[in-house]
C-alpha cells in the first residue's frame, strides 16, 4: 500500500483526506505521524495550483516521503468570485470559521436566493521525492444560505448547500459529503492519474 504524508494542519482536512484516499487504497499519515511538528508553510500563492505545491512540496523534502497536499476554497459567482485563495482569511489573518461565514452573510445581505450560486474548489498535488508532479482539481457547485445550517464539518459548511443536497455539508453525514465534495472529486481525478501511470 501507498504511504503518503497529508501536507495540512487542518485536523478536518486530515479525516477527509484520509477516509477519502484510504478508499482508494492509499494509506495517509498526518505530518506528526512523519516526525513533523507544526510545519508553517507562507500560502502567499494567487492560485490554487501554487498553493497546493508549495505545501506538498514542503512536507515532501521535510519528511523525504510522498506528500499530498489540498488548497482549497469557497468561489461566490455574485463576489467575482471571492473569497477564493482567501478563503481561510476571509474576515482577516487571525480571525475564525464563524468570522468568515458571518463576513460572507454580510456580503451577501439583501442579494436573492437565485443570485447565491456558489462552488468550492480543491487543487491536490501530489509531489513525490523523484520531483515527480500531480495537480487534480475537483469542483462542488451549490449555493449559499440566508443563515447558517448544521453544526458538523468546518469552515463555510453550514452556509453551502451542494446541488442536489437538501442538506448543507454541516447537516450531512461525512460519508455523504466524501461522495461529493470538490475534495472527493479532485482526489478521484487523482487516483484515476495514478491508475493510469
Ligand atoms: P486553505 O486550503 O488552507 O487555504 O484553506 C481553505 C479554506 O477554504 C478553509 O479554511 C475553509 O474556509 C474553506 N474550505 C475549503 N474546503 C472546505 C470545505 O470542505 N468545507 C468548508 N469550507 C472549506
Amino acid at each position: 500500500m501507498m504511504t503518503v504524508v497529508a501536507a495540512t494542519g487542518n485536523a478536518h482536512k486530515l479525516k477527509e483526506l484520509k477516509e477519502i484516499m484510504e478508499k482508494f487504497g492509499m494509506h495517509v499519515i498526518s505530518q506528526k505521524e512523519a516526525g513533523l511538528g507544526d510545519v508553517d508553510v507562507v500560502e502567499d500563492g494567487e492560485t490554487f495550483e501554487e498553493n497546493s505545491f508549495k505545501k506538498a512540496n514542503e512536507i515532501m523534502k521535510l519528511s523525504g516521503k510522498i506528500a499530498v497536499a489540498d488548497d482549497s476554497g469557497l468561489e461566490v459567482d455574485y463576489l467575482g468570485g471571492a473569497p477564493g485563495v482567501y478563503s481561510a482569511r476571509y474576515a482577516g489573518e487571525h480571525k475564525n470559521d464563524l468570522d468568515n461565514n458571518n463576513k460572507l452573510l454580510k456580503e451577501l445581505e439583501g442579494v436573492p436566493a437565485e443570485k447565491r450560486t456558489a462552488h468550492f474548489t480543491s487543487v491536490v498535488t501530489m509531489v513525490y521525492p523523484d520531483g515527480k508532479v500531480l495537480h487534480a482539481r475537483g469542483e462542488c457547485p451549490g449555493q449559499i444560505l440566508f443563515e447558517p445550517r448544521g453544526t458538523g464539518g468546518f469552515g463555510y459548511d453550514p452556509l453551502f448547500l451542494p446541488d442536489g443536497l437538501e442538506e448543507t455539508f454541516a447537516q450531512c453525514s461525512q460519508e455523504t459529503k466524501n461522495t461529493v465534495s470538490h475534495r472527493a472529486r479532485a482526489l478521484e481525478k487523482l487516483e484515476k492519474m495514478l491508475e493510469e501511470g
